[in-house]
């Protein structure tokens, strides 16, 4: 008997066009990953007709996207392979993360070079608006900076990616309900630093965008990824098989910080649930038994991170114990992660990872020891190799694929030089 299957409605033709844009969309995103290539290369790559290749490459050898590289030394006979690179003074990210004391901002060109940098302490305590028309201050200052020393005169294109402290509504785009800087629940901060830069902005979860960073270090086989983050929080970022951010439905997953841990007993979080893992292992509360035992100098100058590393680098045993303990509950919430999620690399994030291995030493041997042994088979579980820079290089990363999609690509306009 012929049946008829139920009415598939999956989106199996992935998103683009016959707009050139689209196509050349997918050639640029390819040249950003791929650096100085060849059309030979980008044939293999895409498995577009050559045809097509070089048409998109034109268009966007026309609109000022990219530029002729270098041509390579050739290895036998033949011509030399003529390469292509995006061009860096095309386009500039304004790279920030935010953090609840310290903002970092930098702008980055499209071929991320760093071209002017910064740090200071925004108002965060107080009413979000003032905080940002600071940052706006700040970005247009290093803007300035850069435009002074540029041999360009037309406007490169702009946009703005900004890694903030808490998980950021998959509907409105503002932040939802963060835990360190309440007053910031529901802000309108994409609304407001658009108006104030003239540009589109990206706001996104810090721990997100430092996940997007170290999947973009690492490669493809790195993912899936989970970036877990201890310091004033417990926080994760997850990147998918796709190299996409995981937010869930409404933007809140990777708050894994208020996930219960079984030594966090009745001690009451900031969220207002008892027992959370952050309640109970992140800095602060590290800090907190530390201070119990007496081994704490109040008078110090430095807090949080800064002085658990200064305690560690004294070794003081009691200090590396408290680490460890942390590193147990820590492993306890990565392990069921694992189980869940089973990353392939799962990447700590501390301001204690230069000065002991004990808290990735501890997270690891709970996490091989809990987790189900598929989950574990290809795992591994390592601390963050550029850690300092991770949310920039983050930020820089999203705002060059906002940059090199079919809606911002059609605006880009050929150069003209001075
Ligand atoms: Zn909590």
């Amino acid at each position: 008997m012929v049946s008829t299957l139920p009415d598939l409605r999956w989106p199996v033709v992935p998103d683009g066009g016959v707009a050139p844009e689209h196509a050349a969309s997918s050639i640029a995103t390819r040249i950003a990953c791929m650096g100085s290539t060849s059309k030979a290369e980008l044939v293999r790559a895409s498995g577009m007709p050559r045809s097509s290749v070089s048409a998109q490459v034109d268009w966007l050898l026309h609109h000022g996207v990219l530029a002729r590289a270098q041509q390579r030394p050739h290895v036998g006979r033949g011509r030399p392979a003529e390469t292509v690179e995006l061009r860096g003074d095309a386009a500039h990210v304004y790279a920030v993360e935010m953090g609840a004391t310290a903002t970092t901002a930098a702008i980055v060109d499209l071929r991320g070079r760093v071209l002017a940098r910064s740090r200071i302490y925004l108002p965060t305590s107080g009413p979000p608006s003032l905080a940002l028309e600071r940052l706006g201050a700040m970005l247009h200052g290093l803007r300035d900076e850069v435009a002074s020393s540029s041999a360009r005169s037309s406007e490169p294109r702009r946009v703005a990616a900004i890694a903030f402290p808490a998980r950021i509504d998959s509907r409105t785009h503002a932040p939802l309900r963060p835990t360190v800087l309440p007053s910031w629940d529901g802000h309108d901060v994409v609304g407001e630093l658009e108006a104030v830069l003239g540009c589109p902005v990206l706001l996104e979860n810090d721990c997100a965008v430092r996940a997007i960073a170290e999947a973009g270090l690492l490669g493809p086989d790195s993912l899936p990824l989970l970036s877990v983050q201890v310091g004033t929080g417990v926080g994760a970022g997850i990147v998918d098989g796709a190299g996409e951010i995981y937010r869930g439905a409404n933007g809140s997953a990777g708050d894994v910080g208020h996930i219960p841990c079984s030594a966090g007993g009745e001690t009451l979080c900031a969220c207002g649930s008892r027992g959370c893992v952050e309640a109970v292992a992140a800095v602060p509360a590290m800090l907190a038994r530390l201070r119990a035992l007496g081994i704490v100098d109040d008078e110090s100058e430095l807090e949080g991170s800064d002085l658990l590393a200064h305690l560690l680098r004294q070794q003081d045993p009691r200090a590396t114990q408290v680490v460890r303990e942390s590193a147990e509950m820590v492993g306890e919430v990565v392990s069921a992660l694992c189980n869940a999620l089973n990353p392939r690399r799962v990447v700590i994030t501390s301001g204690l990872s230069s000065v002991t291995h004990d808290l990735l030493a501890g997270v690891r041997s709970v996490v091989y020891a809990r987790t189900r042994a598929l989950a574990t088979k290809d795992l591994v579980v390592d601390y963050s190799s550029m850690a300092p820079d991770l949310g920039i290089a983050g930020a820089y990363l999203l705002g060059r694929r906002l940059l090199l999609q079919p809606e911002q690509l059609k605006r880009f306009r050929a150069p003209a030089v001075r």
